[in-house]
């Protein structure tokens, strides 16, 4: 593993103010994917969606109001398939919108198989300082199951150009494949290791309802690993990184200390975003209300409303305590630093209920952090959606 990069920015522990910009399209429908994206076999127009962008952050930037931004997110979809120019205009307008700071992380998502040194440098020189790559498995059968247009040879040419242009980097794998078995995995994992960074995104893979593998799966053509195997990985999983210096600081996410996600921490911490693009959600405080903000989902039809209306806005609905507290658990309990019992207690009105906090205290699902804050153990994360309701109820 590489020497660190120190962050551009230290972590103020704050929840932030993030701004997501989503970029729809890819290059093909990969079979597990229920993103947001979409395959399009004519040449996308960009000049009209990054019109397009900037109309809809003038809407988001009336509904925000003045705010500093933390971090930017350019998530897709595959953003690296758009033109450094097309970036280069989205964080100008971002810019000319809301205070930013130098120095704040901007993170694009890339795959392997859009990736370019040229548009790699075009996009560091928009002002992009830290990559995600989807990345997947490093092994070629693997890969071409998991439906990637990529081999292991263009993964380690796009994480080696990534790490020579951009400051931080991350890439994403995906386990619990078909037939994974724990020492396969442990291999895989150590050799990503070797050429990570600063941070790894780690997922099991799901099966969602939807996707090409949904239908594979239903119909026994294709075996996930059960329950007790998937945690076998996971168990794994965490001991390997944790030895190495790179701890899981959320669920599915592990980084050198003070080198995580800033724009992923303002999700979890649950502060404010502006999502702009088809299909992206936001989260925006107006006095003591959060508002949560989801747009039209086909590209098409988010550009017609923007062009229409001035932003593609489906859904603009107020939340009300007791729902921002809910959200404030289930977000908060994915993190390592766990949820801050004040801010909870301030919204809901309540304590935890202390007999089912007593329940999973004593089966060693949560713990306290001090007075002031209760997390999730490795085992509780395993079970996450319950221990959420159960607390959240
Ligand atoms: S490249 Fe990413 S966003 Fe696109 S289909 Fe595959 S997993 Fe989904």
């Amino acid at each position: 593993m590489a020497e660190a990069t120190p962050l551009l920015l230290p972590d103020t522990g704050e929840p932030g103010f993030g701004v997501y910009v989503h970029w729809p399209f890819c290059a093909a429908k990969c079979p597990y994917c229920d993103f947001n994206s979409h395959v399009r076999h004519q040449p996308v127009d960009q000049p009209r969606f990054v019109s397009a962008f900037l109309r809809e952050m003038q809407e988001m930037r009336r509904l925000s109001g003045p705010k500093t931004v933390t971090s930017i997110f350019l998530g897709g979809g595959t953003p690296s398939l758009m033109a450094p120019e097309t970036v280069d205009a989205i964080l100008n307008g971002i810019a000319r919108h809301w205070h930013v700071p130098e120095g704040i992380e901007v993170t694009m998502e890339a795959n392997p198989s859009s990736v370019e040194a040229t548009r790699f440098r075009g996009y560091r020189a928009a002002g992009v300082n830290r990559v995600s790559l989807g990345v997947q498995a490093l092994n070629d059968p693997d890969l071409r199951f998991l439906g990637r247009l990529h081999d292991v040879a263009d993964a380690l040419k796009a994480i080696r150009l990534a790490r020579d242009i951009f400051p931080r980097m991350s890439f994403d794998l995906i386990y619990a494949r078909p037939g994974q078995t724990v020492e396969a995995w442990e291999r895989e994992l150590r050799e990503a290791i070797s050429y990570a960074v600063d941070h790894l995104s780690l997922y099991q893979l799901t099966i969602e309802e939807g996707t090409a593998f949904y239908g594979l799966h239903k119909a026994g053509k294709l075996i996930v690993p059960d329950g007790e195997q998937s945690a076998f990985l996971y168990g794994a999983t965490q001991e390997i990184t944790a030895s190495v210096g790179l701890p899981a600081y959320e669920v599915s996410n592990h980084a050198r200390p003070g080198c995580e996600s800033r724009h992923n921490l303002t999700y979890w911490r649950y502060g404010d975003y502006a999502g702009i693009g088809p299909g992206a959600h936001g989260r925006l405080t107006r006095g003591r209300d959060k508002i949560a903000t989801a747009t039209e989902r086909v590209p098409e039809a988010w550009l017609a409303a923007v062009e229409e209306r001035g932003h593609g806005m489906q859904d603009q609905e107020i939340l009300g305590f007791e729902e921002q507290a809910d959200e404030l658990l289930l977000m908060g309990l994915r993190l390592r630093e766990g949820v801050d019992l004040a801010r909870w207690q301030q919204l809901s009105g309540r304590d935890p209920d202390p007999a089912k906090e007593q329940f999973l205290l004593e089966h060693g699902f949560i713990e306290r952090l001090g007075n002031s804050r209760l997390r999730c153990t490795p085992s509780g994360m395993l079970v996450l959606d319950a221990v959420v309701a159960d607390l959240a109820c």
